[in-house]
């Protein structure tokens, strides 16, 4: 996600650009290389925000989604609607109100009863966001972004990287495992989960881990009501931390609503560990049980609907913003989307960009050396 933004903003800056990714697996079972946080059909988007910096990234990509649809003709936004809840006088709820006003975003007050088929309680907090909010499709963010890229000259490889060697003086070497091999002048690192291998010995504070999200089955009907949801401090319910999609058309032609949270530790430390996370290792039975009973319990209606699981990482930085750095004077990184980058990754992918132009790094990567 953000790499193919930035790779499109390098391109369009007249930077001859080369991006290498790994094609999506077709069986996750069967592939034993790397993965990406962004195979799924839906991510949120919002600009209500408790922290300032994500709700800026956001607004300035919210901004670009429409030029971005109408120049690639890929769509990949709904404008489905947001809103964040929780127990009267949520925390949660109170900082998110306190940044809308201080960044004029436009929210409104709602009331339970406002959003049929979800079930809030009578007693809850909620501010909804009705513009600029909803659900984008990441794959097709992706899509857009790349054929924006390449229509600026830049050169897609698929291929997996396995080595990156600097030259001193000369340059970057690049070795795939595939056997080629490509000399560049500098390498910008934007791998996700997958980022450390390449990362050449620098040891950068991140935290990756694993998540299992649980999609339902639903119908139409749910998701023409229903706005994407977050909760930090929710009261009453089997979590009180998680988030909420609505029901999102899936590659295999059926419409699922999610449901994902951040309240189950899965460290993976090694790339053998993320991989094995996505061939569906690891126990999540607690995961599900939490997650099922959460989403019966907001949206009853979709009570023994078909279910699914799926597998993805989150990449912690150690101070909660993407790590847009330089490594050395020839390896930048924009690495660490801290599980909210999707709808960002537009404004990180320019940011990122930037810094080969020399702006200034706004998000000092931090080493634990
Ligand atoms: C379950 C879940 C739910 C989420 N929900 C939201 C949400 O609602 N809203 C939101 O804004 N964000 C959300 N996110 C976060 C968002 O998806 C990530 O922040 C975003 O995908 C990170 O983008 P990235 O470019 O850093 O990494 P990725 O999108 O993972 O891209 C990294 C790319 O690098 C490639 N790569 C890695 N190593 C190599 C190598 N050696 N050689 C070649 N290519 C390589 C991978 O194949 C991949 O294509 C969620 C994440 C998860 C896991």
């Amino acid at each position: 996600m953000i790499g193919s933004a930035a790779m499109k903003y390098l391109a369009r800056a007249g930077v001859d650009v080369m991006g290498f990714s790994s094609r999506e697996p077709a069986s996750f079972a069967d592939h034993n290389g790397v993965f990406a946080s962004h195979y799924d059909a839906g991510r949120i988007t919002r600009t209500l925000d408790p922290n300032r910096e994500w709700a800026r990234m956001a607004q300035a990509s919210v901004d670009r989604y429409v030029e971005l649809e109408r120049e690639s003709g890929i769509d990949f936004y709904d404008p489905a609607g947001f809103v964040v809840f929780g127990p009267p006088g949520s925390k949660y709820v109170d900082r998110v109100r306190d940044t809308a006003n201080e960044l004029a975003t436009v929210s409104r007050s709602a009331r339970p009863g406002d959003f049929s088929g979800i079930d809030f309680g009578s007693n809850t907090d909620i501010e909804a966001q009705d513009k600029d909010a909803g659900v984008i499709n990441p794959r097709e963010l992706v899509r857009a972004q790349l054929i924006l890229a390449e229509r600026e000259g830049a050169k897609v490889r698929y291929e997996e990287v396995s080595r990156i060697e600097q030259h001193a003086g000369s340059g970057v070497s690049i070795e795939t495992i595939e056997g080629n091999s490509f000399d560049v002048q500098r390498v910008l690192i934007a791998a996700g989960g997958f980022s450390e291998p390449a990362l050449t010995g620098a040891r950068l504070r991140l935290d990756v881990q694993g998540r299992v999200v649980f999609l339902v089955e639903a119908d139409e009907d749910i998701a023409s009501a229903m706005p994407a949801l977050i909760a930090d401090d929710a009261a009453g319910l089997a979590l009180s931390e998680f988030y909420v999609l609505p029901p999102v058309l899936y590659p295999d032609g059926k419409r699922y609503l999610k449901i994902g949270t951040a309240e189950y530790d899965h460290p993976l430390r090694s790339p053998a560990d993320k991989i094995s996370w996505f061939w569906g290792e690891g126990d999540v039975r607690e995961d599900i049980r939490a997650l099922q009973q959460t989403i019966e319990a907001l949206v009853p209606s979709i009570r023994n609907s078909a279910t699914q699981q799926l597998r993805c990482v989150i990449t912690y930085t150690a101070t909660g913003y993407p790590y847009l750095d330089w490594l050395n004077d020839r390896t930048a990184l924009a690495v660490g989307g801290c599980g909210q980058a999707a709808k960002s990754s537009d404004e990180i992918g320019r940011l990122a960009a930037r810094l080969f132009a020399g702006d200034e790094r706004r998000y000092p990567a931090i080493t634990t050396n």
